[in-house]
């Protein structure tokens, strides 16, 4: 039953060698891994991922590791453990009163860091977290199973690329709510592209002729003029 999907972890490090080894060690045991390397990228990617585990460091740029915590415990039952460079006893109370579940005080190795969050994944299967593993979202006539990677507009099946897949899941993660840009292209192609932003508009327009009515008069993906896209539920 556990082995349904594979677990997801998302890793929020701003130092980027040491969250590409985390990335690499955990990928290798078949986790799927996300990075952000700031604490509001690092509460998007939460909020649009829905990770089984969160990596916080505890010093990050743009928002402390401890308020990221907070926030993410607000809205997520994910497992979270706080990655910190201190040994302060002060943070580990601080840490574990707003949520965290554990602790790794770096340098760590990717062997004892595996087997916490095993551990942890053990404790969240035995509080019942992965009833719901078979996830679907559901917006107006448009469906998403997301572990059996199958999108259905008014019962029909349609066929996506994995980036058009990829892109549809992070809109409607977002159901009415805007979907910026810089966010969407961060999801989808990776928080370290650089390449032309017309690509973001040219997916839409695809995703648009497969699950709009009239792809030229959407009412699914509409634009939100200069700030991104937004995904309406009829
Ligand atoms: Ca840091």
């Amino acid at each position: 039953m556990l082995e349904a999907r594979p677990f997801r972890v998302l890793v929020v490090e701003d130092e980027a060698p040491l969250a590409e080894s985390i990335r690499y060690a955990l990928e290798s045991e078949g986790f799927m891994v996300s990075t952000a390397g700031s604490g509001p990228t690092g509460l998007e990617a939460a909020r649009s991922h829905n990770p089984d585990v969160v990596l916080i460091d505890l010093m990050l740029p743009g928002m402390s590791g401890l308020d990221v915590c907070r926030e993410i415990r607000s809205f997520s039952d994910a497992a979270i453990i706080m990655l910190t460079a201190k040994d302060a006893e002060a943070d580990k109370v601080a840490g574990l009163e707003l949520g965290a579940d554990d602790y790794m005080t770096k340098p760590f190795s990717m062997r004892e860091l595996i087997a916490r969050i095993r551990a942890q994944l053990r404790r969240l299967a035995r509080t019942g977290q992965f009833a719901e593993a078979n996830e679907v979202l559901r917006g107006g006539a448009v469906e998403m199973d997301i572990e059996a990677h199958v999108v259905r507009v008014d019962g029909e099946t349609v066929d996506l690329t994995p980036k058009e897949f990829d892109l549809l899941e992070s809109l409607m993660r977002r159901k009415n709510r805007l979907a910026e840009r810089h966010a969407l292209i961060s999801e989808v192609w990776g928080p370290s592209y650089f390449g032309d932003t017309k690509t973001l508009d040219v997916h839409v327009k695809r995703l648009r002729e497969k699950i709009e009515r009239e792809p030229s008069r959407p009412t699914h993906i509409v634009t939100v003029r200069g700030l991104g896209y937004k995904f309406v539920d009829e």
